[in-house]
């Protein structure tokens, strides 16, 4: 309750600003005294635990006092993190039904009630709302809405919220949700061919490339497959260990492993370790087994990796055959601590996995979860 006493303040700075500027305003002055009555009224309410009351008066207030709907989004705020999310809801409801606010205030009501209704689980209500803000342009509501619709895994429906107010949608987190949201309705569908149109988002995304990389390649069409696998690796090397092996094979298929190889040189200066165990196996076919270990040794002393030592423990083993029985024993060991970390983090909120979720299922964002880096990573 202590925190309600705050919307005292206001009134009182208002009050006293009248009566010093002009105490001759008597309509002024009977208007203040209605409020500061109002106030003590709802006050003396909360403070009698008749809080329903209390609020009623305190509500009341607004038709008089539109200047104070900040502290009722704050008391509304502080009634969400409480739980009393019943509380909230009718503030910001009767909030929206006062006729003098401006539509600034309009809109961040809406948005406040939208994430009320979100936490009461009153989805539907929560998105009528936020597609009224979604019109009107407010960014603030598209975070709310994307989740809402990954939530409710309305795919279709946020793709045609994209494709009607794709102005709107300028930052990489929310084109990477609608590539995401394509993804998902095509798969659902099995037309592969709309995930095409995330080529038109604003920022380049990962999931529609590698989904239509990995439909070519299950068709058997390796050609397509490396067309887009190939996109994918040059604009996100670090999404390489998802893919890497399929698309190695689709050149082999093709009898093209020297353009692979070319392309893993490419990637050398951004790829990491696995880009460079990639390099050493081709020198190893070409028969370059000592440049392999010098070219391996040295980028260990540069970035340690486990995963690179344990294929450096390989090689150093095929190279030597007394000791090639005590490296295999050894690397045993480190391939058992690698098979304990996980293969993916997500890099907005730290969540780590054995398995790759293109939603973060901590924290929601999509397309945040990579494999991991570092040490233990690739
Ligand atoms: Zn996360």
């Amino acid at each position: 309750m202590i925190e309600l006493l705050f919307l005292l303040l206001p009134v009182a700075a208002a009050y006293g600003y009248v009566m010093g500027k002009n105490s001759a305003k008597n309509q002024a002055h009977e208007q203040n005294r209605q409020i500061t009555s109002q106030y003590s009224k709802g006050l003396k309410f909360l403070l009698d635990r008749e809080e329903d009351q209390g609020l009623e008066h305190l509500i009341q207030l607004l038709e008089v006092s539109a200047d104070s709907v900040e502290h009722y989004l704050t008391l509304a705020t502080l009634f969400r993190k409480r739980g009393e999310l019943d509380r909230a809801i009718k503030i910001h409801e009767l909030l929206l039904n006062q006729p003098n606010l401006s539509h600034v205030d309009i809109d961040s009501c809406r948005l406040e009630l939208a994430k009320d209704y979100i936490l009461a689980g009153l989805l539907d209500s929560a998105e009528e709302h936020l597609i009224v803000l979604v019109k009107n342009s407010n960014k603030d509501a598209l975070e709310p809405i994307i989740n809402l619709y990954s939530q409710m895994r309305e795919w279709h429906k946020g793709v045609s919220m994209y494709e009607a107010y794709s102005e709107l949608f300028t930052k990489p987190q929310h084109c990477a949700a609608v590539a995401n949201f394509y993804c998902e309705a095509a798969l659902a569908d099995k037309t592969p061919k709309l995930m095409e149109k995330t080529t038109a988002l604003a920022h380049k995304t990962i999931r529609p490339l590698y989904e239509l990389g990995k439909d070519a390649f299950e068709q058997q069409d390796y050609v397509k497959a490396i067309y887009y696998w190939r996109k994918l690796i040059c604009s996100f090397t670090h999404t390489a260990p998802i893919y890497i092996a399929q698309l190695e094979q689709s050149y082999a298929e093709l009898n093209l492993m020297n353009q692979f190889n070319e392309l893993i040189i490419e990637l050398l200066p951004k790829g990491g370790v696995l880009i460079r165990i990639k390099h050493c196996q081709a020198l190893l076919t070409d028969g370059q087994q000592q440049q392999a270990i010098e070219f391996l040794t040295d980028s260990l002393k540069r970035e340690p990796s486990i995963r690179g030592f344990s294929f450096l423990l390989q090689l150093l083993g095929n190279s030597n055959t007394r000791i090639q029985t005590v490296l295999a024993e050894i690397d045993k060991l480190v391939q058992s601590y690698i098979a304990t970390k996980p293969e993916y983090q997500c890099r907005h909120c730290g969540f780590t996995s054995h398995t790759l979720y293109w939603i973060c299922p901590s924290c929601k964002h999509w397309e945040s979860i990579a494999p991991s880096k570092g040490l233990d990573g690739y």
